[in-house]
């Protein structure tokens, strides 16, 4: 079944999940049967829609028509065969347990038509177990939305042992036609990615607190502002429900293991009926508004804590990719889109040091085995490695082909190779990263300058000599990957990033003035992708920055034409922030960043992170947006801000 063939969706299961998935199906102009066991519990769903869509169209982010029409195509119903006999797709929501699940399928397969496909909505159970009762099993796929549906980006699809490669695509297409961003998960292993981390961490947190190491509002205050997440995450565990938390955990307790020991305070908390947010009480206690009893503070953020729930979660982020369950970047992306992180897990432990985190769970080995070190953890770490590019760290003295310099609280990179015109060699993209390291690991920096050395260019390229000499096709795939990594560590970098650009700028050249977050050029200075002259292509991420900072029609006439344009005109099609006389590129350049570094570095890191994320999907972006925004407001920054504001004098941010 491909998914212009999709015209009607079931939905089995009006609870939490099964009430959204119906109502951005219905959004995105299919027809939806939803079906529940029982008149009121389908009722009840229906109401929850009707609650939601007219919230939607309250916050105008639909039209009163356009709710409308959704509720319309939603036909509530009871009796198994009138819900799926029509159904081209299946979505199955009903509760996590293996046994209730296999009993739907088996009704669901006397009535099912031989086309259609049947999804579960599983958080953690296996695809491949649950489609063993199922009589095409090719045709079947796990489909993981996130709490709210209706807001939460991602859905993981995973397939089973048995799918066939075209239902996953049409599951993926599914996904996407209802607004969602699909991510196929490659192993279909217990809790697939965005669980096997959250679970973990919301566990940790728990034993932190049975463990009387910390208070609760210690904890939250930690993973809130500490480590930045969207909510404190025993407040988030509240949230999900803790049996509902209690149950991922058991199952992977016995998939995998004592590492996964469920925190016997969530036992006694659902014993005792105090399930979260729900019951009005769980690590917290909730009003009937379900405002919880006390506020996360700033001030009780806890070094060692952030620590512990840190080296959890690379532990975990850690065991995934060593299962060949996703990669760091995937794994990333899964937690911004599907937990609402403003950054990843890998990312987060990388800026953390993975060696450091290693260390910490190392220590507590004997205390427990749920932090005994991934072996991708203990190979990482023992080689020096991040999650997010491979390098090793090298004396910070042994720049050869660039130089640093710290003025102000600038550090100022120099491409220093001015005999060959400062092409970019393996090891200036080895040492580029590197020096990006070394700046962002100074408290002192809070922007970086890039230049050129000497008067004729800021870089002209690639070392074409140099590379061609030892490129062959394989080589040549790794090379533009290395190029990619690192000029990505200056756009991914936290500080704003300048490029002071006199002289050529071509190729490689261009690309790297390109990962820079301003760009200020000499009157004389000639730009250009002039790759097509040599018959390559901007192989460093030219295809790809270049559309998103100059718009598709003038990056493809300046790639495709190879042509060489003059300082002016790289400003009139946005490239160039600023044109000034050749002698002052630098002096000039330097002022721009060492006004940057006196910008508000935490709004500077999530503004930068915000675009970056909306590069993915619009969506992703203004998660972190609105992630980012809640967090500043509660930071020193801001009353530095509005001081300054209202006594006229300039803000000393501290980044705070
Ligand atoms: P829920 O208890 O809120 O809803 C489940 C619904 O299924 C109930 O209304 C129940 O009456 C109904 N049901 C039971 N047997 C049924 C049957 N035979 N046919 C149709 N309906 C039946 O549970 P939920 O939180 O919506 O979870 C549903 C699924 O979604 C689970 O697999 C869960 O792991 C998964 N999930 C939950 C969350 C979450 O945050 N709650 C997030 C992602 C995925």
């Amino acid at each position: 079944m491909d998914l212009e063939e999709v015209e009607t969706v079931a939905v089995l299961g009006a609870g939490t999940m099964g009430h959204g998935i119906a109502e951005v199906a219905a959004l995105a102009g299919f027809d939806v049967a939803l079906r529940d066991i029982k008149e009121e519990f389908v009722r009840a769903g229906h109401e929850r829609i009707e609650a939601s869509l007219s919230e939607l169209a309250e916050r105008d982010e639909v039209t009163t028509d356009e709710a409308d029409a959704a509720l319309d195509r939603i036909e509530p119903v009871v009796e198994m065969e009138a819900a799926v006999s029509d159904a081209d797709a299946v979505i199955e929501s009903v509760p996590e347990k293996r046994d209730v699940k296999r009993n739907v399928y088996r009704e669901v397969g006397q009535y099912l038509g031989e086309e259609a496909i049947l999804t579960t909505n599983t958080s953690a159970l296996s695809v491949t177990e649950l489609s063993e009762v199922i009589e095409r099993p090719e045709d079947f796929c796990g489909m993981h939305f996130f709490n709210p549906p209706v807001r939460m980006q991602l859905v993981e699809v995973t397939p089973g042992a048995y799918t066939h490669d075209g239902t996953v695509e049409t599951v993926m297409a599914l996904a996407r036609a209802m607004g969602k961003t699909p991510m196929r998960i490659s192993r279909d292993e217990p809790g697939f990615v965005v669980n096997r981390v959250v679970a973990p961490l919301l566990n940790e947190a728990a034993w932190l607190v049975h463990d009387g190491v910390a208070s609760a509002e210690e904890v939250d205050a930690t993973a809130r502002y500490g480590i930045g997440l969207p909510s404190g995450v025993l407040r988030l565990a509240d949230d999900i429900g803790l049996d509902v938390l209690a149950d991922v955990l058991g199952y992977l307790h016995e998939e995998f293991g004592p590492a996964y020991e469920p925190c016997p305070l969530l036992a006694e908390h659902v014993e005792a009926g105090d399930l979260g947010e729900k019951t009005g009480a769980g690590f917290y206690g909730y009003d009937e508004e379900g405002r919880p009893s006390s506020e996360i503070s700033s001030d009780a953020i806890r070094e060692d804590v952030e620590r512990r729930l840190l080296a959890v979660m690379a532990n975990e982020t850690a065991k995934l990719v060593g299962a060949d369950v996703a990669s760091p970047t995937e794994i990333d992306e899964a937690l911004m889109l599907g937990a609402g992180f403003p950054e990843g897990p890998g990312t987060l432990a990388d800026r953390a040091g993975l060696t450091s985190l290693y260390e910490t769970l190392a220590e507590r080995q004997a205390d427990a085995p749920r932090y005994a070190p991934a072996e991708a953890l203990v190979e990482r770490a023992g080689a020096g490695e991040n999650f997010h590019n491979d390098f090793s760290e090298t004396d910070s003295e042994s720049f050869s082909d660039l130089s640093i310099e710290i003025v102000d609280r600038v550090g100022h990179v120099t491409l220093d190779r001015p005999h060959r015109r400062n092409t970019i060699t393996r090891d200036l993209l080895d040492e580029l990263v590197e020096a990006v390291e070394t700046l962002e690991d100074d408290p002192e920096v809070r922007a970086i300058l890039l230049t050129g050395a000497g008067e004729g260019a800021f870089s002209a390229g690639a070392d074409v000599q140099r590379i061609a000499g030892d490129a062959d096709a394989i080589d040549g795939v790794e090379l533009a990957r290395k190029g990619q990594r690192a000029f990505a560590s200056l756009e991914k970098c936290d500080m704003p990033v300048v490029a002071g650009i006199g002289g050529d700028c071509f190729g490689g050249g261009m690309e790297l003035a390109a990962a820079a977050d301003l760009r200020v050029a000499a009157h004389d200075a000639e730009l250009g992708q002039t790759e097509h002259e040599f018959g390559l292509l901007p192989g460093w991420g030219g295809t790809q920055r270049l559309p998103d900072l100059i718009g598709e029609s003038r990056a493809t006439e300046v790639i495709l034409t190879a042509a060489r344009y003059d300082a002016e005109t790289m400003a009139t099609y946005g490239f160039v922030n600023e044109v000034v006389d050749g002698d002052d590129v630098t002096e000039r350049a330097l002022d721009v960043a060492r006004d940057l570094s006196a910008g508000p570095p935490i709004a500077q890191r999530y503004t930068k992170r915000a675009i970056r994320a909306g590069r993915q999907s619009r969506e992703a972006g203004l998660e972190v947006e609105a992630h980012a925004f809640g967090q500043l407001l509660n930071t020193e920054d801001i009353v530095e801000g509005v001081a300054a504001y209202l006594g006229d004098h300039e803000p000393t941010f501290e980044g705070k």
